[in-house]
């Protein structure tokens, strides 16, 4: 492990401005100071002279990388850890989907150990539980025999497990129980979102009032908008407290569904997501999600019944998608990948590259493909011919 880095590059896009031909060096894993390159500058300890260095994202809902799913299995979270470093991410929220106490108590357990190891990955920040509070008629591709009401109880002991590592909870507002869970999460400092729901626009409202502060995957898992019953997505749109998750891999949403979130409530309350399986970065094929059966047909995850399950998604396809298809910025796709995820869960350091901040940071070529990756100062992914 190295003290210090110093990354040379073409671009460095920081909140406020554009560097060009710029070095940032890291000094104990944290930015120490980013520049203009002098001309007598001979690179530096990384140096890619075309490359574009962004802040690292960060993925608040990913079920699974590469082989590797989110259970009781801390070799399978640091499996994921140290994958997802190729598509640009430099933190990540492993997320469960519903399942029995046990699984869910397992994954816990995992994520404190995974927490503890040493590994050449993403920073894994802490665990999202999506789910089992969900609404069956909402349900996507959760499995309906793992769905209940809100369990202070079994919260609880999950918890417990997870020893200040669970992060965050999506739950349906809508259902009994759920006043409650939002009530005791939002007291333990958690972030709780809202999804898998069929809350109307009241109930949805309620629910941010109490402290719910994302609407997961916006559009699915929720009803269609509807001009006398907006529901959590009316909801969601309109207000400026709740930040929006999007999957941006163009199967799950139009790009106009993506742009009217952009225009609604401006990039800084849209963050992108993966919701990403096992299968991601596999060939095609069948897989599992928890319980259930799922067949990946070009890059597309579905159950045998044509529900979509998860994704294939990874970060930087995402990115891409909104530069290609939407026609955002590269600075505002970015922005959505990193800062918006990093503020929506109350992580101050990092999402951006300024002085003082951790050294997270992805770097780009001109076609936006991932070129090396740092986390926490230290070069944990460089492509071959880097
Ligand atoms: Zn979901």
């Amino acid at each position: 492990m190295t003290d210090s880095e110093t990354v040379t590059v073409g671009r460095v896009l920081t909140p406020r401005t554009t560097f060009e031909d710029a070095v940032i060096a890291i000094e104990d894993g944290h930015i120490a100071s980013i520049d203009e390159r002098a001309d007598d500058d001979a690179g530096g300890s990384l140096s890619v002279p075309d490359g574009i260095a962004v802040p690292g994202f960060v993925d608040t809902h990913v079920h699974g990388y590469a082989g590797h799913s989110v259970e009781g299995d801390a070799d399978a979270l640091v499996g994921m850890a140290e994958g997802v470093v190729e598509t640009g991410v430099t933190t990540l929220f492993p997320t469960t989907t519903s399942e029995g106490r046990s699984p869910l108590v397992a994954a816990a357990e995992a994520t404190v150990t995974a927490g503890e190891r040493d590994h050449d990955g993403a920073a894994i920040a802490g665990l999202h539980l999506e789910g089992p509070y969900l609404n069956p008629d909402q349900r996507g591709a959760q499995d309906p025999n793992a769905l209940r009401d809100p369990d202070l109880g079994e919260l609880q002991e999950i918890a417990a497990a997870a020893d200040g590592r669970l992060a965050r909870i999506t739950l349906a507002p809508e259902l009994s129980g759920a006043t409650e869970a939002v009530q005791w999460a939002r007291e333990r400092g958690l972030v709780v979102s809202a999804g898998h729901t069929a809350a109307d626009y009241e109930t949805a409202s309620r629910s941010f009032d109490a402290g719910v502060s994302i609407a997961t995957h916006l559009y699915n898992g929720m009803a269609g908008f509807h001009h006398r019953e907006p529901g959590v997505l009316g909801t969601a749109l309109t207000r400026e407290d709740v930040t929006a998750e999007l999957i941006a891999d163009l199967i799950h949403l139009h790009p106009a569904a993506i742009e009217l979130a952009l225009a609604t409530k401006g990039p800084e309350g849209c963050m992108l997501v993966t919701d990403a399986i096992a299968a991601t970065g596999l060939p095609d094929g069948e897989y599992s999600l928890s319980e259930l059966d799922v067949v990946v047909e070009d890059g597309v995850s579905r159950l045998p019944d044509g529900t979509l399950a998860g994704s294939t998604l990874t970060m930087d396809d995402a990115v891409r998608n909104l530069v290609e298809s939407v026609g955002v910025g590269l600075p505002t796709a970015v922005q959505m990948a990193s800062a918006v995820p990093a503020r929506a869960m109350g992580l101050r350091d990092r999402g951006r590259l300024a002085p003082g901040l951790r050294g997270d940071v992805t770097i780009l070529d001109s076609d936006l493909q991932v070129q090396a990756t740092l986390v926490g100062g230290e070069i944990v992914y460089e492509r071959e011919g880097v």
